[in-house]
Order: C-alpha cells, then structure tokens, then sequence
C-alpha cells in the first residue's frame, strides 16, 4: 500500500518579534481558511522553547478557547491551514510538524507537493530515518537534522538542495523564523511589516487583516531568515524559470489578495473581460456561480453590455465535512450550495459564467438548476482553457481520467451538461489576461507541460501513476 499521497492545498502564516505572536498567527489562519479547512495549527516560540497546538478542524473550532493562547507564549509563531481529500486527513498529519534534534527544535509549516517524496524518503529510510507521519513535509525535518552543516542557513539549503516539486515553507526554531520558495514559485508567499515585527503568508489578504504592510514576495529560490538581527536574505538554490501557478489565479487565491505581482480580483475580472471578447452571444444577463466565478462574470458583463445579475446564492454555511442525511434524499444534491432566484431567471437567455469544469457533474445540475428556474436559454462561459491535466504541485485536482475535458471535446461537454453553447477562455486569453507570456506561468492542468520533471519510481506507488498518466499523454 502506497502511504505518500500528495499534500493537497494549504495556507500558512508566520510572525516574528510581537508579543501578540500566537493571537495574531490565529487571525493570519483565519484569513487563509480558504487554501486549507480540515486541520489547522501553531507553534509559538518564547526563545528558548517551541509550543504547538494542532488538531483536525477549522480555525475558529480548534482555537475557539482563549486559553490555548496562554499556552502558545512568545513573541515568534508559525501557523498552517490543511487540506487534504485523502485518508490521510488524520490527526498526526496536521502541520506545523515539530521536532526536537540534536542541534535544539525546529517547526515546518509547508504549502505544495515535493514530487520526489517518495524517492527521497526510501533513501532516508535505508540511513536509519523512521517516519511518523504521511507528509512529505516530513521529509524536510529528516534533512535537517541529517545535515552536518554548521549553520542553519547551510542545513536549510542543503535540505531544500535535494527536494523538487513545490514548497513555499515556513520554518521556526527558538531564535528564528526562516521563510522559503522552491526555485519555481509554484505556490505564492508574501513578507509584510507590522511595525517591528515580520510576517510571512500565503496570501496578503492574511496581512490586511492583521493590518500588516505589504513589502513584497518571497522571490522564487530565496530563502528568508528572520531574528533579532533584522532579516537576511540569500538565493542558494540552482536558479531555473519560475512557473507560478496559473490557477491560484484562476480559482484558488482569495480575490483580494495580490499574488505573483498582481491583484487577484482585476485578473479574474480581466479573464471574463477576455471572456467576453472570444465568446460573444446574445443574451439578456450575465450570471456568475458564485464565490470564485464572480469577477469573472463581472468582467464578461462588463465587456459584452449585458446586465450582470445574482441569479444563484450560494449557502455559505456548509463546511467542507457536510454529510448528506441519508440516500433517500441525496437528489437534494448542488440545491444544498446553491439556490436560483427563480425571478432572475424567468423567460431570460442566460450565461452562466465558471472558472473551471471538472468533472461536468457540477455544471450539468447549474445548468438544469437556472433551466428549472425558467430560463429560456444557457449558455455557459469557463474563464480558464479545459482543465485536462492532474496537477502534481499542490493542488488538489482529481485524476486524469476523472476530468471531463481529459476525454470529450468541447461539443461533447456542452452535450453533457445541457448548455445551448459553452465557451472556454483560450490559453492566449487567460495569458493575456494575467498579462504574462506563454513561459511565465505554470499552467500545465491545461496543458500537460510539467515545468518539473518526475523521478522513475516504484510503478506501484501513486507517483509511479503520474508518470505513466504523463507519458500517456506525450
Ligand atoms: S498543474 Fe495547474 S494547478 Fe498545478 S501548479 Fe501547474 S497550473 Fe497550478
């Protein structure tokens, strides 16, 4: 049984030299709730010892108790939000990991998916090293504590020197907060000031809430270390292009963030602006499915002259863990999310603007849903080109076989989910609209250009899988 399965997405969060450390890491979670919500944790450290409070949950359930933060002392502290699909959604696998080694403690808090786990792992294996979780990001602690590296910057660095794949990390000892990116820059990672103190995030929507000021990304390959000193930065990793992940932009990324040098909420709106222009139809209004498809449908109403309206609400309360209450009434199915204004929709030729299509099951029941509702017509606008490919970087995409576009061409979804017509945006378009080049981004869910190479593996493990996925498709 094959026991590494890719970390799914996640958020995490850092803040060195406030007194306030452990409440303040807690807020920076809560802002990041998005990228991870079935576990969440801290490590604080008072300088001369780590603390850690971890557990399956989201934020606000697993630090509801306001005597946690007693036990979090200190004026540094690293946070994470988890998410994962798998079954290793278990309690030993909730981040921040913490250990003690030969040269003091250390915490990690990793966001990606380091592509050589496996290989490296089975090598650490033969030297003696015993594995406790499931993560990969366990594979870090491993490195560290092998190293025989005088300092911890040179452990850092011999440490991420053997790792590929993604990873934006955050590490924490006594006396030091250190921030890292993989030479790629697949997942974001920002540094802000709030006053004296430093922060790192996923996302600058984490810094806003804390009113922290933004300085700037974690540049791709730079390794960030943070202590009494100030901060020092240094590159030690071999420089390659960077391929930030194009759909943070797309989907995963809260829409106020700035990512990757831009505002999420002007791209996404630029996306349905592009939309609009490649995909033109008559229609009386322009409907998005809400949260994420919002901007873009903005966009696209704004571009084509038709009136946008909310015809779809969305219930925000269901949690990712909702459980349908018995088989008799699953039929209830997407009503459960989303709900039409039936008065919205009534004799009305609609578009119904999406970021992504997945496995069409979703956008068959919208487009039944808004029918239901009384439109006369649906004509259905993707603000991304087909999601046709995995992603192996830290996002959690199902497999190939299971993506609608992976195996139908666009007439054949369309067929599918009902739809009068159903455009996508076009690869030129979404780079237009993230104003990059066809080599700036990591797009290969669309694509099936992997920006990393994947080691031979054990047939047999989940990676192995991978491999024979992408050589199926070269
Ligand atoms: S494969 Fe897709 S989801 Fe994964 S990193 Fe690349 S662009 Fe992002």
């Amino acid at each position: 049984m094959n026991l590494y399965r890719p970390e799914e997405e996640c958020g995490i969060f850092g803040i060195f030299n406030h007194p306030e450390a452990a409440n303040l890491t807690y807020l920076g979670l809560y802002a990041l709730q998005h990228r991870g919500q079935e576990a969440c944790g801290i490590v604080s450290s008072d300088g001369s010892r780590l603390r850690a409070h971890r557990s399956m949950g989201l934020v606000a359930d697993v630090f509801g108790n306001p005597e946690i933060f007693k036990a979090l002392p200190g004026k540094a502290a690293i946070g994470h939000v988890r998410y994962s699909t798998t079954g290793d959604s278990v309690q030993k696998n909730v981040q921040p990991i913490m250990v003690d080694y030969a040269r003091g403690s250390i915490a990690v808090a990793h966001n990606g998916n380091l592509v050589n786990a496996q290989l490296v792992k089975a090598e650490l294996e033969a030297r003696g090293s015993i594995f406790q979780t499931t993560m990969d990001t366990e594979i870090i602690v491993h490195l560290l504590a092998l190293s025989r590296a005088a300092s911890l910057e040179d452990r850092i660095s011999e440490a991420l020197g053997q790792l590929k794949g993604a990873f934006s990390l955050l590490f924490l000892t006594e006396t030091r907060m250190v921030a890292a990116r993989d030479p790629q820059g697949f997942r974001p990672l920002c540094l802000g000031k709030l006053g004296e103190s430093y922060v790192v995030a996923s996302e600058s929507c984490a810094l806003d809430l804390i009113e922290a000021e933004y300085v700037r990304e974690v540049e791709p390959g730079e390794v960030v270390v943070i202590d009494r000193n100030g901060i020092n930065s240094y590159f030690p990793l071999e420089k390659v292009a960077p391929a930030p992940c194009i759909f943070e932009f797309v989907y995963f990324a809260r829409p106020d963030s700035h990512i990757f040098g831009k505002n999420v909420y002007l791209v996404r709106k630029e996306m349905g602006r592009q939309l609009a222009r490649e995909h033109k139809i008559d229609a009386d209004i322009v409907i998005p499915v809400p949260d994420s498809g919002v901007p873009a449908a903005i966009g696209y109403a704004e571009e084509s002259g038709i009136p946008f309206e909310l015809g779809l609400i969305r219930n925000h309360y269901i949690g990712r863990t909702f459980i349908e209450p018995q088989q008799s009434i699953r039929h209830f199915g997407v009503k459960i999310k989303l709900n039409p204004v039936k008065e919205v929709f009534a004799g009305k030729r609609v578009v119904v603007v999406d970021d992504s299509i997945v496995r069409g099951t979703t956008s068959r029941k919208i487009v039944k849903m808004v029918r239901n509702a009384g439109a006369k017509e649906v004509h259905v606008r993707i603000s991304s080109p087909p999601t046709s490919f995995p992603c192996y970087y830290g996002i959690d995409t199902p497999t190939r076989k299971e993506l609608i576009s992976s195996s139908h061409t666009i007439d054949e979804i369309n067929k599918y989910i009902t739809a009068d017509s159903l455009g996508y945006l076009s690869e030129e378009g979404l780079m237009k609209a993230v104003g990059g080049n066809d080599k700036s981004f990591c797009k290969a869910c669309f694509t099936g250009g992997y920006p990393i190479d994947f080691p031979m593996l054990d047939p047999n493990s989940q990676l192995g899988l991978f491999e024979e996925e992408i050589r199926e498709h070269d």
